[in-house]
């Protein structure tokens, strides 16, 4: 049965066919053998679309229709077409057919390239997009939207240096800043360095990515990596509490660390002193040191294990789920071994449960990522205000 996009098609064919018995009529008027309107060619071609044989309508197309400037634009609107119908190799035979085309004028070149570099990109043959979009960017009006599609593919393949060098023509030829989304690339490389112990290398593009405004908490973030894998526990912790200090819903990407630092010093009496501190000076951390500790497994800790015990009964919809009088009149071993399970389970829920979302398109996940894999944005997570363990709860009770 014919589609909507089938009817689309057939229609742009009955447009081609007005503008060539326009043509006829009005513009080559002196010219006797101008094609009929709708003639017999157009009527085949039609005819192809509305019983789906889109690729015979397609070869009839391109033998058909001359590429003049009176037809191109039609042209282009098909390619475009079939490109939104995911018929990409149809969308690339159009815009290649145009570029075959001996007499283009430059203008149409540029925008036949740029709509079969969109055709390579629609079809994941990111070397021949990057290419053409490559020649478009060196000079061509598509040349913002060029760059634009640069970043996108040297993102995708992890090339960052190239990234930052588009990133930053982008930033003078369209007059705005990407400084977040370059320093983001600055970190990916610094990240890569660390993680092949090149600590030098990675320093020096941690300052870039810092030197932009404005700057991403991710740059101390890898500062705070490196110092730890260098054995620089002093500028790890410093970095730590500075991080989470400034952007209070990193806990979870810094909590484990500082514990872990900590730990290794030996210093669980320094741990307790300064997760005190942090919570003297700023009581609303409290649910968020128990949900990081909950998450990660992190126990054994006095001034943890108290954030989790107040969180769990304070907590209005895990009061339910919990046996306060348990928890408060047993002995200590009971005790313990009650907060042991609820914590358990907890565990599991948050495991199951997306913690971040993105603020521009919605998209959840687990864990924080700084590029979303949805809209493609930069730093736009952030996680739930407070966890949802009512709908978990009800979902888990309903589901078993
Ligand atoms: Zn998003």
């Amino acid at each position: 049965m014919p589609t909507e996009s089938t009817f689309l098609l057939a229609g742009l064919f009955l447009l081609l066919a007005a503008a060539g018995w326009a043509l006829g009529r009005f513009g080559e008027r002196d010219i006797e053998d101008v094609a009929p309107p709708l003639n017999v060619d157009y009527l085949k071609g039609l005819n192809f679309l509305l019983n789906e044989h889109t690729d015979q309508a397609l070869e009839h197309f391109l033998a058909m229709v001359r590429v003049d400037d009176k037809t191109i634009e039609t042209h282009f609107a098909l390619g475009s077409l079939f490109r939104r119908r995911g018929e990409v190799d149809r969308a690339i035979r159009i815009h290649q057919n145009i570029i075959a085309r001996p007499d283009l004028a430059a203008e149409q070149r540029d925008q036949a390239l740029y709509s079969l570099a969109k055709d390579y990109l629609h079809a994941g043959l990111l070397d021949r997009a990057e290419k053409l979009f490559v020649r478009l960017a060196e000079g061509s009006r598509y040349q913002v939207q060029a760059l634009e599609s640069l970043c996108g593919i040297y993102e995708q393949e992890k090339e960052w240096q190239k990234a930052i060098d588009a990133g930053q023509r982008l930033e003078v030829l369209g007059g705005r800043s990407l400084a977040l989304q370059i320093a983001h690339y600055y970190c990916e490389l610094a990240e890569a360095a660390a993680a092949s112990n090149d600590y030098a290398a990675a320093r020096q593009h941690v300052k870039k990515a810092q030197s932009g405004r404005p700057r991403t908490m991710r740059g101390a973030l890898t500062r705070a990596h490196i110092a730890r894998e260098t054995d620089d526990n002093k500028t790890a912790l410093r970095l730590y509490h500075r991080i989470i200090e400034e952007h209070t819903y990193l806990i979870a990407e810094a909590l484990p660390e500082i514990v872990a630092t900590y730990e290794r010093e030996g210093s669980t009496a320094g741990l307790d002193r300064a997760l005190r501190s942090m919570l003297k000076s700023n009581p609303d951390m409290m649910s968020l040191v128990a949900y990081t500790a909950i998450v990660n497994n992190i126990g054994g800790i006095p001034v943890i294990d108290e954030c989790v015990e107040r969180y769990l009964l304070e907590e209005p919809t895990l009061a339910e789920f919990v046996d306060l009088q348990q928890l408060t009149e047993a002995d200590e071993e009971t005790h313990d071994q009650a907060l042991q399970k609820v914590r358990g389970a907890l565990s599991k829920l948050a495991a199951a449960t997306p913690r971040y979302q993105c603020q521009e398109c919605g998209f959840s996940s687990q864990r924080l990522l700084w590029q979303c894999p949805s809209c493609r944005n930069w730093e736009t997570q952030r996680p739930a205000s407070r966890v949802q363990f009512e709908t978990v709860l009800q979902h888990n009770i309903t589901s078993h």
